[in-house]
């Protein structure tokens, strides 16, 4: 990952995405569509989400392997400590050595049924992703990566005792972080300067800013539900009155102004000297282009729906 990003060819900064791991033909499709899009793009990795307490456990395998063996980007799969043991664990990481995927992020996840519920450690799994970031390392041959929360993990009780957390998860051996989504760059400054200041060396580890291009009011209401991210206020009174008063929200209009509030997110975060930028696709290409397209770092999407190549 570390390496990919400061390859990257793309204009200004490097870009990557993150698909989840698709439940039918049809999703599918659209994934390996997305996929040759973002290839063609010279995105600089992708990563693809573990679903909760592991039910896509299987899928998000194949779906790395097959990135790593058919396609030139280079995979990152999502592995949660729920519902598994040390051991199941161990030789799911085996898994992913034997076809190919050297690149894990390691969390712990969230419950299963209600993500907001109590956590319960798995008997003889593990209880923090710090744990599973050593247990990866062990094996030698894995690049290790942690998540991070701009606005705090929302069990930490403090941003203090937050960003001890992700130190450890560095210290740990992991070598970069991706944030949960935020809307606010000063959430992600802020969160950048408390590392530095806790600990320089993890400091200078990269913390890959995760973005989300809004496309849907209700959507990315339900998601800030569950990542416990908040929209700033005047983006989401735009947002609203975009999305309008009938019982359908207007889709265009909501879509115009996530676009441009992303674009300028982006802008800012390049300024800042952000290392990346990794948007949430839910495996569409089309809003991540334009987004790209605007900050001149791809063409503009074609008339249906492709890259057009500059
Ligand atoms: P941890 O770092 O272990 O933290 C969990 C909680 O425990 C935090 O409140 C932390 O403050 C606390 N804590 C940690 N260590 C200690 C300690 N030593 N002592 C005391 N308290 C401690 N979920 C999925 O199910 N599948 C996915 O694919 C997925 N992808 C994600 C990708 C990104 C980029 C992000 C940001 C999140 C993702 N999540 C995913 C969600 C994630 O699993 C949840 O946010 C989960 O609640 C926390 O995971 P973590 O790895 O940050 O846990």
């Amino acid at each position: 990952v570390i390496a990919r990003m400061s390859a990257s060819t793309t204009a200004r900064i490097p870009f990557s995405v993150e698909f989840y791991p698709p439940r039918d033909e049809a999703a599918e499709e659209r994934l390996w569509r997305a996929a040759s899009v973002f290839e063609q793009l010279g995105a600089a990795f992708v990563s693809v989400t573990y679903g909760a307490g592991g039910s896509t456990r299987d899928r998000t395998l194949r779906i790395t392997r097959d990135v790593a063996n058919n396609t030139a980007l280079l995979p990152i799969a999502h592995l949660t400590a729920v519902g598994h043991t040390v051991s199941e664990l161990d030789a799911l990481v085996d898994e992913y050595a034997k076809a190919g995927v050297h690149n894990i992020l390691a969390l712990r996840g969230d419950p299963p049924g209600d993500p907001l519920g109590e956590w319960t450690q798995h008997p003889g799994g593990l209880r923090y992703a710090d744990e599973l970031v050593r247990l990866i390392g062990e094996k030698d041959s894995f690049e290790v990566g942690v998540a991070s929360f701009p606005e705090g993990h929302y069990r930490a009780s403090t941003l203090d005792v937050d960003t001890e957390v992700l130190v450890t998860k560095l210290r740990s051996g992991a070598e970069y972080s991706i944030t949960q989504m935020f809307f606010d760059v000063d959430d992600y400054l802020r969160l950048r300067d408390r590392v530095v200041a806790a600990d320089p060396e993890q400091g200078a580890k990269p913390i890959i800013p995760g973005l989300m291009p809004v496309t849907s009011l209700r959507s990315v209401r339900r998601m800030l539900e569950l990542s416990g991210s908040k929209l700033p206020a005047d983006f989401e009174s735009r947002l609203t009155r975009a999305a309008g008063s009938g019982e359908t929200e207007d889709r265009a209009a909501v879509r115009e102004v996530g676009i441009e509030f992303a674009t300028n997110l982006c802008e800012r975060l390049i300024r800042e000297g952000a290392p990346c930028l990794h948007f949430n696709t839910l495996n569409f290409s089309r809003a991540t282009q334009e987004v790209l397209a605007n900050l001149g770092m791809a063409p503009e999407v074609g008339a249906h729906g492709g890259v057009v190549l500059a």
